[in-house]
């Protein structure tokens, strides 16, 4: 496969190299998931286990949903009141594509998703604490973005909201709606952003001013400034990540690394940390298919969220 069958539209045309064979892809989630834990890595992206959507996840899912809405409707509409009256229809949308949410809240009375919903409106006033949706027309909404770094590389992901200044200036805005404590997130969170500015870099020529943290839940906001050589460095660590991800592929060796996010860890009963037994190793996994790795979201349990 060529560069220019893989990169994305959505960038500057006009950047597409010269073609390359891109040997390996690599998302946000998943390389965060190896630098948080090579094993968590090993037990999402080879074993492919499957982790049962919670309740805080798909409150996230749901939140996403609406906001991305939100901005399909007329700007001087984009009020509280239109936001919390998407919050009910998405959610049914989201059970119609996604049947096993409603398992969720399966022996629940209609109390219990009301609740859920009324928690998800909750959050979006976070979100009208701290923005003005009537005040901005974003340039992509959950919008895929891909690049080829080191020749060989697809590194790509799904960014919440791109917004684009008069002068060409981006900001990378990105949703954070779990409660989890934050500082057990922070640097996970910014190496995402770091990752989406590495690909708008990459295929747009510009580095991006801004990469955005809003934490609804707080109705708080953190903004990071890249710059050039900091996401020359990023690309180095990246190319390392996934080098790192190949040899612990070859030699069938990826150890856990106990942390305060084992406790969101959905594999805890089958990690020698917590005296479990991984599966064998997939004999699949020597021959992977090196594109399967791109959707970063659904967020992982209270990690991306
Ligand atoms: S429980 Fe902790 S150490 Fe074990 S796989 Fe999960 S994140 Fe890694």
């Amino acid at each position: 496969m060529t560069a220019e069958s893989v990169i994305d539209t959505q960038g500057d045309q006009t950047a597409t190299r010269t073609p390359v064979t891109v040997r390996a892809s690599l998302s946000p989630s998943r390389a965060a998931d190896f630098k948080t834990c090579p094993l968590l890595y090993r037990f999402r992206s080879i074993d492919r286990l499957p982790e049962r959507p919670t309740i805080e996840q798909a409150r996230g899912t749901l939140v996403h949903a609406v906001l991305e809405r939100l901005f399909d409707l007329p700007a001087p509409t984009r009020t509280p009141e239109s936001a919390g009256d998407l919050v009910a229809p998405q959610w049914d949308r989201l059970v119609t594509e996604e049947p096993e949410l409603a398992e969720l809240f399966a022996g629940d009375d209609a109390a219990g998703v009301e609740g859920f919903l009324r928690s998800a409106a909750a959050l979006l006033e976070g979100y009208f604490a701290v923005e003005d949706p009537r005040r901005l027309e974003p340039a992509e909404r959950e919008a895929l973005i891909s690049a080829v770094v080191d020749d060989e590389l697809l590194i790509r992901g799904y960014l919440d909201r791109l917004d684009v200044a008069p002068d060409g200036a981006l900001r990378v805005v990105d949703y954070k709606t779990g409660g989890a404590p934050r500082e057990a997130f922070e640097a996970r969170a910014l190496f995402q952003l770091k990752f989406y500015a590495l690909v708008l870099w990459r295929t747009r020529g510009v580095v991006p001013r801004v990469l955005r943290l809003l934490y609804l839940k707080d109705a708080e906001v953190c903004d990071y400034a890249p710059d050039a050589e900091e996401l020359v460095r990023f690309e180095r660590t990246v190319v390392a990540l996934w080098r790192a991800i190949e040899q612990a592929t070859a030699r069938q060796d990826f150890r856990p690394r106990p942390s305060r996010l084992c406790d969101w860890c959905s594999h805890q009963s089958r990690c020698p940390s917590f005296g479990g037994t991984p599966p064998p190793f997939p004999v699949a996994a020597a021959a992977p298919d090196p594109l399967v790795d791109a959707r970063s979201r659904p967020a992982t349990p209270g990690a991306d969220e």
